[in-house]
């Protein structure tokens, strides 16, 4: 039997902070006990925000805390190439289409929707489903608004996309850490409307890169923030289309700011470099996430 894979996959566009502390030691928690594989992942597709530095602190606080990931680490803005060709074979098979509506447009078509007194739908994280009506464009005007430069971004045809599987969609979720036994939760891709597949200018978008990697590193157990739960949904759709195998995921507790929300990366109290800067040692910080 292969060793399980596990993979802890941070974007350097921000310090690190407890939350992606505790996403780390639970990564490598696991993968011990499991007798796995730990790699590390930096995910800068977004070269417009990603930094060298924040790229350094990463595995600097790493180093810190003590996590352990193989080498070589697998750099996302490496591999647009690799994105490129997925994304050509979703275009090929009619599952993605170009998308005009600038963010502008979406607004207004939502403000004169719901000023009839009805909602608009919104996707689990609070923004505004797309409206897609340049969905069913005809091939000649895409292709005239393409050349003339018109900027665009290719979404999934959400619908489409699931009227072409077999099935029910669904992933296995991990019930603890100590992995006893996974349950069925059923994918809802739906809920989040016709998503960004790729832009003009990058030729991928999260869900595409991640599904892509975690296919090509052979990841078995993704093991990530409950923040990025509904995106399981997504990405199990994305799997189905470009028939890549299904990771088992397990999606952990998230680590509360003292207002009760979601760390970010813009809180400095909670970076692990500010903590370390202030005199924290890194067994301070594992206890303070319980480890
Ligand atoms: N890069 C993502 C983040 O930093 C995590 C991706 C994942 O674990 O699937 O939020």
């Amino acid at each position: 039997m292969t060793a399980p894979v596990f993979r802890f996959a941070p974007s350097p566009n921000g310090e690190l902070h407890l939350g992606h502390a505790l996403s780390a030691l639970t990564n490598q928690r696991m993968a011990n006990a499991a007798g796995g594989r730990l790699l590390l992942r930096i995910e800068d597709i977004d070269v417009t925000r990603c930094t060298p530095e924040f790229d350094a602190g990463i595995f600097r606080d790493l180093a810190w805390l003590g996590i352990d990931w193989e080498e070589p680490v697998r750099r996302q803005s490496e591999h647009f190439g690799e994105y490129e060709a997925a994304l050509e074979r979703l275009r090929r098979e009619g599952l993605v289409y170009p998308a005009f509506m600038s963010r502008g447009d979406i607004r207004a078509a939502i403000m004169a929707f719901e000023a009839t007194g009805k909602t608009w739908p919104r996707d689990p994280d609070g923004a505004p489903l797309y409206p897609g009506t340049d969905k069913t464009m005809s091939r000649n005007e895409r292709m005239q608004r393409i050349d003339a430069g018109a900027p665009f971004a290719w979404r999934l045809d959400t619908a489409g996309a699931l009227a072409r599987l077999k099935g029910r969609l669904s992933w296995r979720e991990w019930a603890d850490e100590t992995m006893p036994s996974t349950t069925d939760v059923a994918a809802d891709p739906l809920q989040w409307g016709d998503v960004v597949i790729a832009r003009r200018e990058i030729p991928t978008s999260y869900h595409l890169s991640v599904v892509m990697d975690d296919a090509l590193q052979g990841v078995s157990h993704v093991v990530r923030g409950r923040d990025l739960y509904f995106a399981t949904s997504v990405q199990r759709l994305l799997q189905e289309m470009l028939g890549l195998p299904q990771p088992s995921y397990f999606h952990h507790r998230l680590v509360l700011g003292p207002d009760g929300r979601k760390l970010s990366k813009s809180q400095r109290d909670t970076g692990l470099a500010a903590l370390r800067e202030a005199g924290e040692t890194s067994e301070g910080v594992r206890r303070m996430l319980g480890y």
